[in-house]
C-alpha cells in the first residue's frame, strides 16, 4: 500500500503547543506551488516496480487548506499523470475549521478527496483560546455540518487531551459532543510540551506545566473505554476508528511500506533507504527538493527497531514469525529482552503477536525504548 505525502509548510499563526515544521510566511505559496509540482514530476520514478501502485495521497502540515481548490487541483493533475493510482486510492486532506466554508468543501470533494480530517482539537472556546487556535466551537460544529453536507463520508477529526487547565470531565464532554456526528476517525494526542512553542516558553517562565503521569493514564484508558462504547476501535496509541477505517496514510508507515514525501521537511521511504528534505522554506522556494534531501540506508537495527517502535503502538502489536523472517539474527536476544516485561505484565504474547497489556500499553514507548537494539 504505498503512499505520497505533501506537506504544506504554511500556516497563518502559530498555535501555542505545536513544534511542527511550518512558516507563517503564507504570501510564498505560489512559489511553493511551482517547487512542489517540479519535485512530483522529477521524482516518478521513485517507486520500485512491486510498489508502483498507489493507494494513498495525503495532503497535510502546516496548513493545506490555505491552499486554494485550483492550486490543489494542480498538484492533483501531477500526481494523476505521473504516478499509478489504485482505482480505490484514499484522497486524504488535513483541514482547519477557520479556512473552510461550503464552497470550499464542496471544491475538494469534486477533486476527488474522498476522506478530510478536521483540527478540532477541543470542542471548548476556553480550550481553543489557550492553545492558540484561530477557529471557536460554534465554527468546530458548522464546519463537521457543512463537511457531511458536501458529501464527505469517510471524516475524522483531531482532538487534544492532558491540557493542565483541563479534567477529565470536560474531556468526556468532548467525547460526548464529537459523539453527535457520524465521524469514521478520531486521532487523540496527549499534549506535550515542546521546548521551541508558546508552551515551552510558559513552562520555562513556571506558567504552565504537564499533568501528573497518573492523571494522564485515567485520561487515557478513559479516552479508550468511552471510544470504545461510542464504537469506535483504538488501533494505534493515538487513533481510533469506526467500521474498519483505519487511516492508509498512517498505515502504510507502520507496515514500513514505501511512500514519498514531497516538500520542505517531507520524509520518503523507498524500502531500503530513508531520505529527508531539508526543513528550510526559503532554499526549497529557492532550488527546490534537490536543495538538501538527505538520505540513508537503515541498518538491520534500524530496520528491526523501526518495526518495534511502529508495530508496539498499535493495538494488534507485532506478528513474532513476520518479525522472525525479517530479523532471525536478533530473534533471540529478543525473546530474553521481551521476558521481564511479560513477567511484569506489561506486554503479552497470543496467537503468535506480541502486544502491550492494558497497563503496559500507556507505558508503550519506554518499553520499546528499552527492546531497541543498538
Ligand atoms: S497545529 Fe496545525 S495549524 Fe497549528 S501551527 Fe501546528 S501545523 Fe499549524
Amino acid at each position: 500500500m504505498a503512499g505520497i505525502y505533501i506537506h504544506v509548510p504554511f500556516c497563518k499563526t502559530r498555535c501555542h503547543y505545536c513544534d511542527f515544521f511550518k512558516s507563517t510566511k503564507v504570501q510564498y505559496r505560489n512559489q511553493f506551488l511551482g517547487q512542489l509540482l517540479k519535485e512530483l514530476e522529477e521524482r516518478s520514478d521513485f517507486f520500485s516496480k512491486s510498489e508502483k501502485v498507489i493507494h494513498s495521497v495525503y495532503f497535510g502540515g502546516g496548513t493545506p487548506s490555505l491552499l486554494a481548490v485550483e492550486q490543489l487541483e494542480e498538484v492533483l493533475n501531477v500526481i494523476r499523470k505521473e504516478y499509478s493510482l489504485a482505482d480505490d486510492t484514499e484522497f486524504t486532506i488535513e483541514v482547519n475549521p477557520d479556512d473552510l466554508d461550503a464552497e470550499y468543501l464542496s471544491g475538494l470533494r469534486s477533486l476527488g478527496f474522498n476522506r478530510i480530517s478536521l483540527g478540532i482539537q477541543s470542542f471548548f472556546d476556553e480550550d481553543l483560546k489557550k492553545m492558540g487556535r484561530r477557529h471557536n466551537s460554534i465554527q468546530s460544529r458548522n464546519v463537521i455540518e457543512q463537511t457531511f453536507a458536501a458529501g464527505f463520508e469517510n471524516v475524522g477529526i483531531d482532538l487534544i487531551y492532558g491540557l493542565p487547565w483541563s479534567d477529565q470531565e470536560k474531556f468526556l464532554q468532548n467525547l460526548i459532543v464529537m459523539n453527535q456526528y457520524p465521524l469514521k476517525h478520531l486521532s487523540a494526542y496527549h499534549l506535550t510540551i515542546e521546548p521551541n512553542t508558546q508552551f515551552g516558553r510558559d513552562k520555562k517562565r513556571k506558567k504552565l506545566s504537564e499533568i501528573e503521569e497518573e492523571q494522564s493514564e485515567q485520561l487515557f484508558w478513559m479516552l479508550h473505554d468511552e471510544a470504545e462504547k461510542l464504537g469506535f476501535e483504538h488501533y494505534e496509541i493515538s487513533n481510533f476508528c469506526r467500521d474498519g477505517l483505519y487511516s492508509r496514510h498512517n498505515t502504510s508507515y507502520w507496515t514500513g511500506k514505501s511512500y514519498l514525501g514531497a516538500g520542505p521537511g517531507a520524509h520518503s521511504f523507498d524500502g531500503i533507504r530513508r531520505f529527508w528534505n531539508k526543513s528550510d522554506l526559503h532554499q526549497y522556494l529557492e532550488s527546490g527538493y534537490q536543495s538538501g534531501v538527505s538520505n540513508e540506508i537503515l541498518t538491520e537495527n534500524d530496520r528491526f527497531n523501526e518495526c518495534l517502535m511502529l508495530g508496539l503502538r498499535t493495538r494488534k502489536g507485532i506478528d513474532l514469525e513476520d518479525l522472525k523472517a525479517n530479523h532471525f539474527g536478533l530473534m533471540s536476544q529478543f525473546e530474553n529482552n521481551i521476558q521481564k516485561w511479560t513477567e511484569r505484565g506489561l506486554l503479552q504474547q497470543e496467537c503468535g503477536r506480541i502486544f502491550g497489556t492494558r497497563k503496559g500499553w500507556f507505558l508503550i514507548d519506554g518499553i520499546i525504548e528499552d527492546l531497541f537494539e543498538v
